[in-house]
């Protein structure tokens, strides 16, 4: 079994999912007292939440590979980043580290395109709906048609994020625009919706709507196990 390394801590509200999910599949597939191999080393939320609220992203690149590398003297055989976002800076984490990053959209995308769906929503920070780095990628490397809310949606979506949910406050009302949000992707033509946010899915589920939800947080999970278990092939990085 690989060790799995992970950045956590953005926000530790959806890292500990992470971890149990991670540490629940391997007891599942391997049964008996088994437990993932794991190094974590979580940032303090709040030094990124102001990088990124006011744009200081290499700043930000600087402190994501300073976190991979002691992820990686931990001993990790590859590594995640716990959350969507700061995938804005995948590519500097990977060429600062020598062990494999599991991109999160790129385990998302391999989840959504055996099921045939082409056409998906995407739900995140308004980082990750409205930059390049995240959509671009499941474009581009994955040929989806990725669709994002209108501008009032993304506005909610990204203040429920940042006001509410990294603070584990759970509020039936912010479901409820959610569910609305995501419906009215789906009457413009979404097969399938992504959380693309790792704590989104603290909130909706699929029981919320009729189209597939993928999770990128339990799916991110998911592939690091098959990973580390030898189930899924070799990470590619570039
Ligand atoms: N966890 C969130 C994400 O997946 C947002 C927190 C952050 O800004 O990193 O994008």
């Amino acid at each position: 079994m690989k060790t799995i390394g992970l950045i956590g801590g953005m926000s530790w509200e959806s890292s500990i999912h992470y971890y149990r999910i991670i540490n629940e599949l391997v007891r599942e597939k391997r049964g008996g007292l088994h437990s993932a191999k794991s190094v974590m080393y979580s940032v303090d939320f709040a030094e990124i939440e102001a990088m990124q609220r006011e744009g200081r992203w290499e700043q930000a690149a600087e402190l994501m590979v300073d976190a991979a590398r002691r992820v990686e003297r931990g001993g990790a055989d590859f590594i995640l980043i716990c959350t969507n976002t700061m995938h804005r800076m995948a590519d500097e984490v990977s060429r600062g580290i020598g062990i494999p990053l599991l991109h999160i959209a790129d385990a998302t995308a391999e989840r959504i395109k055996p099921l045939g769906l082409n056409r998906i929503g995407l739900l995140g920070t308004r980082f990750t709906m409205e930059e390049d780095f995240y959509k671009g990628r499941l474009i581009e490397r994955h040929g989806l048609d990725v669709r994002v809310p209108s501008t009032a949606g993304r506005e909610i979506i990204h203040r429920v994020i940042f006001e509410e949910l990294v603070v584990g406050a759970i509020n039936p009302a912010s479901r409820a625009r959610f569910v609305e949000i995501m419906n009215e992707l789906i009457e413009e033509g979404v097969q399938g919706v992504i959380l693309g946010c790792t704590e989104i899915g603290l909130l909706v589920n699929q029981s919320d709507i009729r189209a597939p939800v993928f999770d990128t947080t339990e799916i991110h999970a998911r592939a690091a196990v098959e990973y580390a278990l030898g189930e899924i092939p070799a990470i590619e990085t570039e």
